[in-house]
């Protein structure tokens, strides 16, 4: 089973102290804030393409790099990331290929009925003001989605003035990066 080999393999990296090269503490050494998508083909490439080693970056990814809402929880990591991490720059990195372009709220709704979430669940959500459209909606255009997301972050009320926010696309085959916009 999974998780069992995990703990085992833990046990023998504690022991044999595979830490001891990563070893480092919790103020990023570029100050920088990293925003992306929680892909699994950017888990070792985007770092290695970036040249990112453990202690470099504040690092928080969602289903996109979408951020749409200025109170979410990806928005309060990157202020807490500023106030009380000397975080000074926020890179957004979306990427090509990502599953929320064109992501389809119609197939979500029937995944979840198939997997034993009932019409009524459902409604209910839908009365507490929970909409499940908007809530999972995707985008068309990484770049125009990249955009704004740097955007939400650059307008929030309490990002102080010396931060800056960039926009990037990377590509999840070759680990290439192209600029959006420039904070
Ligand atoms: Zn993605």
């Amino acid at each position: 089973m999974l998780l069992d080999e995990m703990l085992e393999y833990n046990l023998e990296f504690v022991n044999q102290k595979k830490y001891e090269p990563l070893k480092t503490d919790n103020i990023p050494n570029k100050r920088t804030v990293i925003f992306t998508c929680m892909d699994t083909r950017l888990v070792e490439l985007l770092p290695k393409a970036l040249n990112i080693k453990n202690g470099d970056v504040k690092m928080v990814k969602n289903a996109g790099a979408i951020l749409r809402n200025p109170f979410d929880s990806i928005m309060k990591g990157i202020l807490v990331a500023i106030y009380e991490l000397k975080a000074e720059r926020v890179m957004v990195i979306g990427h090509h290929d990502c599953g929320m372009s064109h992501a389809d709220p119609a197939a979500l709704r029937q995944s979840l009925l198939e997997n034993g979430i009932t019409e009524e669940t459902l409604n209910t959500l839908n009365h507490s003001g929970i909409d499940l459209e908007s809530e999972f909606k995707g985008f068309n255009s990484v770049e125009d989605s990249v955009k704004e997301s740097a955007s939400v972050i650059r307008s929030h009320p309490l990002l102080p003035s010396y931060v800056n926010v960039h926009g990037l696309v990377i590509d999840p085959a070759t680990g290439k990066l192209d600029l959006v916009t420039k904070g």
